[in-house]
């Protein structure tokens, strides 16, 4: 697809997705022909992207980025999510070389010390691969919302991501965390039982805790960090996947 046609399908998304559910505005998406990969991190949104996905958009593929850092209740979900749905999630991991690299140069845990360290762990365990999972792809859907932080607060329903060349639909920019709280609930949709510890927002175990009461939603990620932006590179315009040299923390 080239920019030009996405910015076409981006316009006519902007002027139709407003008006429709998740499962219409899925299935429109199936109307455009297109190969369509869904990045999954099993958060609660992306389960309810699932779901969705499950009845209006079965042709999609669902992957996720399977960086070796996980909560073991994340893991056990995948597992659980094929089971419930029928459907087979493609994990994508790190390559070894380059993980190797980094525990070499910064320690396994080295992404406390410093932002550029951490980005290059995000680089090397989730950047890349997600490369190499939307090889292909003409559309990625996300599970994004606008109210998970202020940095997604204009989060739009698409956009064309020139990284990887393809078109980025974000079907629950405009919902609300009550509003995906009731449709698991609608649905018995399986979600990852660290949410009710706490855990809005769920990544890798070393980089996650559970936020306090009047917290931002992403509050937990990387919480060692001042910088309010804090992303992992996944949903931000060229972030590096190579690992960096080394610098003084
Ligand atoms: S979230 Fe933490 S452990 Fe996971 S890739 Fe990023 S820095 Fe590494």
């Amino acid at each position: 697809m080239t920019p030009d046609e996405a910015q076409t399908l981006i316009d006519e998304i902007a002027s139709q997705f407003a008006a429709r559910t998740l499962e219409e505005r899925l299935a429109w998406l199936h109307d455009s022909g297109r190969r369509i990969v869904f990045t999954t991190s099993l958060g609660i949104e992306d389960q309810v992207v699932t779901d969705g996905l499950a009845s209006a958009l079965p042709s999609a593929s669902i992957v996720t980025l399977d960086t070796g850092r996980l909560f073991d209740e994340t893991l056990a979900l995948i597992t659980e999510t094929e089971r419930h749905y029928g459907i087979a999630i493609e994990r994508f991991k790190p390559e070894a070389e380059k993980i190797d690299r980094f525990v070499a140069t910064y320690g396994l845990n080295g992404f406390y010390e410093s932002v550029a360290a951490r980005h290059a762990c995000c680089g090397v365990r989730k950047v890349e691969p997600l490369g190499r999972a939307l090889a292909g792809a003409d559309v990625w859907i996300t599970g994004l919302r606008r109210g998970q932080s202020a940095a997604r607060g204009a989060v739009a329903f698409a956009e064309w991501d020139s990284d990887h060349e393809v078109l980025k639909v974000n079907p629950l920019a405009d919902w609300s965390l009550a509003e995906i709280r009731q449709r698991v609930q609608d649905r018995a949709i399986p979600i990852n039982p660290l949410h009710a510890r706490g855990y809005p927002s769920i990544g890798c175990a070393p980089c996650t805790r559970a936020v306090k009461p009047g917290e931002d939603e992403r509050a937990g990620r990387w919480w060692w960090e001042n910088d309010t932006q804090r992303e992992c590179g996944l949903h931000v315009a060229g972030a590096a996947s190579e690992l960096p040299a080394r610098q003084n923390a």
